[in-house]
């Protein structure tokens, strides 16, 4: 089930890459959360946990909680995982401890488990034919049955994460004599939810899948040699971290595909026969960095432009300026710019560097809330009738700062513009979206938020507008937390804890 963040000294970190409310004693990103990256190299002949490393820091975004490595050197495992940032986690010396020709890496946000290095990832289970390692990105929503399950047959779990229960069946299945390749398709059956996972065994390395392709992974290749004719393959969340090591993409692990890394090349199968593509939109709105490519060949950064500029076609207004809130609102704040003809602006500065501390701001700072973050530019702003854009509005508090710095330092009029759908729904698929009550738009109408935050107008893009955008088939994505429309059934207890009964105005 999924579980809220853990308030202890590690879960007051600040998002490294969003604003955040400070409420009492806990900073929390107004935002929802990712779950994880997860990345996987398959290169005898190369630095696998360099790779790796590199891989993770650019999947950074992903997860912040915590970070973890492993590498098989022949049927050794080795791992090194802990609380933090990847570069907090690992230098120089600890990669020298991780040899071998494959290795699988995870950077986490919890969802299920508590924020505690035990259930820090990749998860390694011992089985018949050696151990495995595996990383998942995604949440199960059969986590329950699949635990008693376990359970019953006497399995020794060591955490309460859903991932490490993945790993388990695979072992259970290969004890009862299958090779590795049919133990993790009967495994996989066993699932139900969300899932991509990267799984480095003795003698491979393994890319899933789930039948929806709710969370994305992708396959590359790192470039030939003339001493490594044969192709090393990496997996990857995102096309950034396969960037970043120099890797080329070569195509999407598409939804139910279990693709097999070994001395012989790459194999697909297809595991299941009722696959049917429902990729996460909010990937494309928000999650997933601008730079990564998710649509074809097309950036998210061009995905995010054209949302603004169908939000200027959908919601027009007279203004001066037209501002983003940095970072994930830029893009369409400049699609919006483009298609209204008004001027975009950066009028809001971001701190990049505040991103994470154990120290708690003084009570004045407290009060001056937003500013620590975001610095508004009053040169810019004094007199001038602005457009603020954000890709989304989940509580509405960080909202209200903004508005509030903008006003405060000259802006005249300030309208908000939004480029996805009211939130009114929680995600049980991996991401951290709070249960029904705090998200603003399930309990709120446009015009009770719009007075909440303190603007002069505010809209938001319609869902036709942003399923259109994509260019692709609307039936295509999950949209669930706009719509409540769950692609994957969601067990009724489970729905229960995140739910409000029927309170939404939607
Ligand atoms: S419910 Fe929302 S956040 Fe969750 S997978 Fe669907 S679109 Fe993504």
């Amino acid at each position: 089930m999924p579980a809220r963040r853990q308030v202890d000294s590690l879960s007051t970190e600040l998002s490294a890459s969003e604003p955040f409310e400070i409420t009492g004693d806990i900073q929390r990103p107004d935002k929802p959360e990712e779950a994880c990256g997860v990345f996987g190299v398959y290169a005898p002949d190369e630095n696998v946990a360099k790779l790796a490393y590199f891989g993770l820091f650019a999947l950074q975004h992903r997860g912040q909680e915590s970070a973890g490595i492993a590498t098989f050197e022949a049927d050794e495992v080795h791992l090194h995982k802990d609380m933090g940032l990847v570069t907090q986690v690992f230098n120089e010396s600890i990669l020298l401890e991780l040899p071998g020709c494959l290795a699988v890496g995870h950077t986490r946000y919890s969802t299920t488990g508590s924020s505690r290095v035990v259930n820090a990832q990749p998860a390694v289970v011992p089985a018949r034919l050696g151990k495995l390692a595996l990383a998942h990105n995604g949440n199960l929503v059969n986590t329950i049955s699949l635990r008693e399950e376990l359970l019953r047959s006497h399995c020794n779990l060591l955490t309460t994460t859903d991932s490490e229960l993945i790993a388990f069946a695979i072992a259970q299945e290969v004890n009862q004599g299958k090779d590795w390749l049919e133990g993790a398709i009967s495994a996989l059956h066993r699932c139900e939810g969300a899932f991509s996972l990267v799984i480095g065994t003795p003698v491979g390395l393994m890319g899933v899948r789930d039948p929806n392709g709710i969370r994305p992974l992708v396959i590359g290749v790192l470039p030939k040699t003339p001493l490594t004719p044969v192709p090393r393959y990496v997996l990857a969340s995102e096309t950034c971290a396969l960037d970043i090591i120099g890797a080329d993409y070569l195509r999407d692990v598409e939804p139910g595909e279990l693709v097999w890394i070994t001395n012989e090349g790459l194999a697909s199968f297809h595991w299941t026969n009722r696959s049917e593509r429902k990729l996460c939109i909010f990937e494309l709105i928000y999650f997933a960095r601008p730079d990564s490519v998710m649509l074809e060949s097309e950036s998210l950064y061009s995905y995010r432009r054209r949302l603004g500029e169908q939000l200027a076609v959908e919601a027009p207004v007279i203004a001066d300026l037209i501002l983003g809130v940095p970072d994930s609102g830029i893009p369409a704040a400049i699609g919006y710019a483009h298609a209204s003809g008004i001027p975009y602006a950066e009028g809001l500065i971001k701190n990049r560097y505040v991103g994470r501390t154990f120290i708690q701001p003084t009570q004045s700072m407290r009060e001056s809330g937003i500013r620590m973050k975001l610095n508004p530019l009053k040169d810019v702003l004094v007199g001038k009738r602005v457009v603020i854009v954000d890709d989304s509005i989940v509580r509405g508090t960080t909202s209200y700062k903004i508005v509030k710095a903008l006003r405060d330092a000259g802006a005249t009029e300030v309208h908000m513009r939004i480029s996805s759908p009211p939130v009114t729904h929680p995600c049980f698929y991996g991401i951290d979206t709070d249960n029904q009550d705090q998200l603003v738009a399930a309990t709120m109408s446009v015009a009770e938020i719009r007075d909440q935050i303190g603007v002069d107008t505010l809209a938001y893009l319609s869902w036709k507008g942003m399923l259109n955008a994509t260019q692709e088939d609307p039936l295509s994505f999950c949209s669930a937390c706009f719509t409540g429309d769950y692609p994957i059934p969601v067990p009724e207890r489970v729905k229960r804890s995140k739910l409000i009964l029927e309170k939404a105005v939607l």
